[in-house]
Order: C-alpha cells, then structure tokens, then sequence
C-alpha cells in the first residue's frame, strides 16, 4: 500500500503502539472493518481510590481496546433523542446550523465531473468554506480520508481535550467540597477515583454524534462528501482515491475539476525519529492521549506549547503523578510572561513537576509496558506513558502540490496572501496548513470570508480573515486567556515610553473559603493612544470571562473605555476595568 494511503490522524508511534489490532491496521488491507458501536460503557460500580492502583497497570490492550471507538464510524447510524437535539444546539459555533434527517453516509462517487468549488480536507476549515459557498447556490465538493468530518478539532483537539479538562476540573471541585461544607471536613472523605476508560467511552461516543451532526450539515447544506484522498493533479484537477466502507482506499479513482480548489489538509502531531532518540516511537502523541483506556499511574509529557501544558495538567490534575520536560526554563514562552510564570508556578505547587532545560536522549521498555526515560538533565524517569507534544507538522506531502508548483515555507506550511490564495490563482489554502494561528475558529472564519470575498454581496470583496487579536484560551488548571500583544511585543513594536502595563494578582473570592489557593493574574498591555494592545488573564473563569474583552480590544478600546465600563460585582472580571492603580512601566 502506498505510504500516502495511511490516514493522517494517525501517528506511527500510536499506530505501534495499537500493536496491530487498532484503527490503522484496520484501514489496512490485510485487516477487517471495526465495530460501529456507538454505546457507552457502564457507570463503574464501585469508585476507584484517588491514587491509582498498581493493578491497573498501563497496558498495550488498552491502547488496542481504543480502536473500534475510532473507526469504522461512517456507517454508525444517530438514532435522534433528545440529548441528540440539545446537543446539535449546543454545537452551533461549531457547525452553525442544524438539521434534524438522519446521518448522511458520504457519497460512493462524485455527481459530476466538475463544481464551482472542490476542498481537500474536511475538518474545521472546509466546514467554513464549504458551506457558506454551497449558501451562495455554489456546487461543492469535500474530500475527507480519515473516514469522518470534523478534523482535529472534533476527533483528536478541542472537543475531546476539552472534556477531558472538564473531568480534571470536577476532581478540583470534589476535592474542595468539604471545605464548602459538603461532607466531614475534619475527616475529608477520600475524592472518588476517576474511570478513564469509562469517561474516554463516553466522550468518544459524543465526539460520534458529533461526527454524525457535521455529516448532516453537509448533506443539508448540499454539499458533497467524498471519503477518501483527495491529491491535486492540476491546477484545476484532483483526484480522489476513493475509501471503501471497509476502511481501505480500494473503491476506485475518480478525477473531478474545480474553478477553486481550496487546500485545508491540517496537520499532524510530530514525534521524534528513533534514529534521533532511541525509543522514542515507545512514546504517544496527542492523538495516542485520546486513545488511552486507562489512566496511566506516571507520565511523562514532553514539550512546553499549550497541547503539552493542557494534557500535563489534566494528567496530573487527575493524580496520575507528571513529568512535564521542557527545553527551557519556562514553558508557554511566546505568551505573556504573566501566563507562563503564574501557570508554571501555580501547576508546579499542585504535583506538576517540571523538569527545565531537561531533554531525552534514550528510552528504554516495551511498547505498552513501564518505560525508563534518560535525560540529559538528572536521574532516568520511570514512567507508564510517555506523551510527545513538541509541535504540529502540515499535511502537504501526497498532495499532488509539486504538479501545479504550489509553494511551501521552510516549515512546509502553504504559503498565501491574505486572501488565503497561494500562488497559483486557483489554489486557495486555509486553516492550519498555512501555517499562521492554529486555532480552530481562525480556520473555520477564514474559510468562511474566503468564500465570501469569491461569492458574496458586492459588499464583501475585499472580506478576508484578520490575523490580528485573535483571543485564544489554556486549559490549563487555572484557565488562562490571551489576546493582543503580550508585553515584549508591545515593547518591541512601539517602543518602551510608549508602553504601560496594569496589572493584578489576587485570589479569586472562590478560593478565599478554600486552604489551598489558585491565584488570579491579570495584565492589561497599553500603547499609544492609551489603546489597549494586549490582554492576559490566568486564573478561575478566565476561558469564559476572555470573549467580550476581546471585542474592546478588537475595536481598539483605550483604557478610558474600560475604566468607564462599570465593574460586574463580585467577580474576577470586575478586576479587568478596575486594575489601573497598580500601573507600572515596563
Ligand atoms: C490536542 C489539541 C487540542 C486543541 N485544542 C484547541 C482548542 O482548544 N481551541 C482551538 O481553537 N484549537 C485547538 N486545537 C487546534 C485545532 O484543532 C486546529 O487548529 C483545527 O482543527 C484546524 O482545522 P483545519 O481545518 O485546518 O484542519 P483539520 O481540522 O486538521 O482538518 C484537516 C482534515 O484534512 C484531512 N486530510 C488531510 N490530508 C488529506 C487529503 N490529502 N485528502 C483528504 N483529506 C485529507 C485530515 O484527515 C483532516 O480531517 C487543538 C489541536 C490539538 C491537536
């Protein structure tokens, strides 16, 4: 089978690390199709001790036990219930709008030859720009080869991270309730133990309906789906290598031409060669995270960007005991220094241990069993998992780029103007794969203008995605959000004289009741005109509380504005218009 043939999502080291019987053997061709079960396991019946048992020892099996969940999913049939409704509601930001017919199976073969539109990817990118051209009464296509919509985000980002903190986030709170009252708390009862594997099979089959949710849109938005690999052969052409219901790309080639193609292919996450690190294919990546049955008793997680720090903190926020190695002495450096230094100190007193300037030479162990991990930088770690977040890499390669002489940046990301347009008139590139902000509702947004700029209203000609000011959230335990210039980068763009900051460090009126503490950090970054350039809070309620003030800063609000917004009282936000007296210059 040819090497471009292997779904993307997946990784070599989980594909390993599945040993065979997981999801990328299945699309292979010597293997059988998976289950389609979209079922949840049962509640557990006794709970489990905080502190993980060594009988539940981190297996191979487990990992293995992860694939049926991930595949074979086309053919799952949504049987609609309520909570099926509420949830298409409630994911309206994702998919923004709803339909009520039954899952929509991809189609066995292109209607014609030719559309107004053909996009290769069908993540969050390709919903955007898809859907808003089909709105325009455009005929479109989408090529997706993992064998379900939604892309990173849905499958193997934002969603399931983001209910995989939501559990951390309720350990937090079950292990504060004495301290509110709720139990004996001279006698704190030990907090229920956390079922991975239980909760990992519940929000799988969440991420399934929502799986079934963007298949849906698609249909009713009368857009074409096509399973299988999409690879240009043109400057106007692609070939797609269809995917049988099998899971296998053997349902034949069809070639289909657009007046626009747009690229929106994503990215994968990268793990060191075994040639550069000894054993480091022992290791998973974020994908592999979401593939763990059971919650692994030690951890380490390398890297120092918000996947590493987001993934350590549920880890550890959960009791697996973490490792967290990074190449420097911060983690989180691109963003204000307020965001890394809090976080990293905070997540340090709560078990995180971060190891600095710590890298590994050479790993030792099976594949699925205790691994020994030898650094350059003190004693060997013994650990159950080792999770490689060190970066994405795009997902270029077999995409046909060198037929029409697309081109790349050193990082192999596409290159585009700020219409998204690569230098091939009829090549549009969105989302992750031009390399610029890899954010889900950046991807989605750009997708969207593009197609407004190429089919809208007179109005929207020059409509394009603004890479400027764009708020972005860490899960992390606390929260934190940023958006705007951190404060190096308001001091290199204006100058120091033109530069003030605000800040404030407290403690949130929640934690006041409580022994232990999380603090509260908030930077406002000031340049000239008194314009709020920058905005970065950590601390309880910052993922929620970032959106609107985003919007000032985003119109280009002065202090004066903020100020002159009367403060919500009592909450942490109050803290973000009433901050000015702790003025400092940088
Ligand atoms: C662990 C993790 C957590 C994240 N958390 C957040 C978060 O909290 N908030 C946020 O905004 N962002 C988050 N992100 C980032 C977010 O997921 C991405 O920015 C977003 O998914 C990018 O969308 P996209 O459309 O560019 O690519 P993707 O969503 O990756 O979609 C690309 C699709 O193209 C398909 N594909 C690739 N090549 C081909 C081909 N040749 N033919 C056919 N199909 C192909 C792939 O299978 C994939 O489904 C997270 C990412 C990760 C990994």
């Amino acid at each position: 089978m040819a090497p471009w043939l292997v779904p993307r999502l997946f990784s070599p080291a989980l594909d390993a690390q599945i040993g065979g019987s997981g999801l990328r053997s299945a699309l292979l061709p010597s293997s059988t199709s998976d289950s389609t079960t979209t079922s949840t396991s049962s509640p557990p019946s006794n709970a489990l001790p905080r502190a993980l048992p060594a009988s539940r020892a981190f297996s191979t099996a487990a990992l293995a036990a992860a694939a049926p969940a991930r595949s074979g999913l086309r053919s799952s049939k949504l049987t609609r219930t309520t909570a099926a409704s509420r949830l298409e509601q409630t994911t309206t930001h994702l998919a923004f709008s709803t339909s009520s017919s039954a899952s929509m199976p991809p189609l066995a073969k292109p209607s014609t030859n030719h559309y107004d539109m053909v996009v290769i990817g069908g993540g969050s990118g390709a919903m955007g720009v898809s859907r808003r051209a089909a709105a325009y009464g455009k005929k479109v296509c989408v090529i997706e080869e993992d064998g379900r919509l939604g892309g990173t985000c849905v499958n193997v980002g934002c969603v399931p991270k983001k209910l995989m903190w939501h559990a951390a986030d309720m350990a937090e709170h079950l292990s504060e309730a004495p301290e509110y009252g709720f139990g004996d708390v001279n006698n704190k009862p030990a907090v229920p133990g956390f079922a991975w594997n239980y909760f990992a099979e519940k929000r799988d089959a969440y991420v399934r309906r929502l799986n079934g949710i963007y298949d849906r849109n698609l249909d009713k938005d009368g857009v074409e789906y096509l399973s299988g690999h999409g690879k240009l052969t043109g400057a106007n052409e692609v070939e797609i290598t269809m995917r049988g219901e099998d899971g296998k790309f053997t349902a034949g080639t069809h070639k289909v031409t657009g007046d626009r193609i747009v690229i929106a292919t994503g990215g994968r996450p990268i793990i060191p060669s075994d040639d550069k690190i000894p054993g480091a294919s022992l290791g998973v990546d974020s994908d592999g995270f979401f593939a763990l049955r059971e919650q692994p008793k030690r951890v380490v997680v390398v890297g120092a960007g918000y996947i590493a720090v987001e993934l350590a903190g549920v880890f550890n926020t959960l009791g697996s005991e973490t490792h967290l190695l990074i190449r420097h002495d911060t983690f989180l450096r691109p963003f204000d220094p307020i965001i890394s230094e809090t976080l990293q100190d905070h997540m340090s007193k709560t078990g995180l241990r971060v190891h600095q300037k710590t890298n590994i030479t050479r790993v030792e162990g099976e594949r699925g069993g205790p691994l020994t991990i030898h650094t350059d930088n003190g004693s060997p770690i013994e650990a159950d998992c080792l999770l490689w977040a060190i970066g994405r890499r795009p997902n270029t390669d077999n995409l046909g780029l060198e037929h029409v002489g697309v081109k790349l940046d050193q990082g192999g990301n596409i290159v585009v103007d700020k219409y998204q347009k690569t230098n091939v008139d009829s090549v549009f590139a969105i989302g992750d794969i031009q390399g610029k902000a890899l954010l889900t509702p950046v991807a989605i947004a750009a997708g969207r203008k593009l197609s407004n700029r190429l089919y809208g209203h007179a109005s929207l000609k020059d409509d394009h995605m603004d890479y400027t000011n764009i708020p972005t959230v860490i899960f992390s335990h606390p929260t934190s959000g940023t958006v705007g210039l951190s404060e190096p980068e308001a001091v290199d763009k204006f100058g120091k004289d033109k530069v003030k900051v605000h800040t404030s460090k407290f403690v949130s009126m929640y934690y006041g009741m409580l022994e232990h503490k999380a603090p509260s950090a908030f930077k406002m970054v000031v340049g000239p005109g008194d314009k709020v350039v920058g905005l970065h809070i950590v601390g309880l309620g910052a993922d929620e509380m970032l959106q609107g003030f985003a919007v000032a800063v985003k119109m280009g609000a002065t202090v004066k504005d903020f100020q002159e917004t009367c403060a919500i009282h009592p909450t942490s936000a109050e803290e973000v218009v009433t901050m000015v007296p702790t003025t400092h210059k940088p």
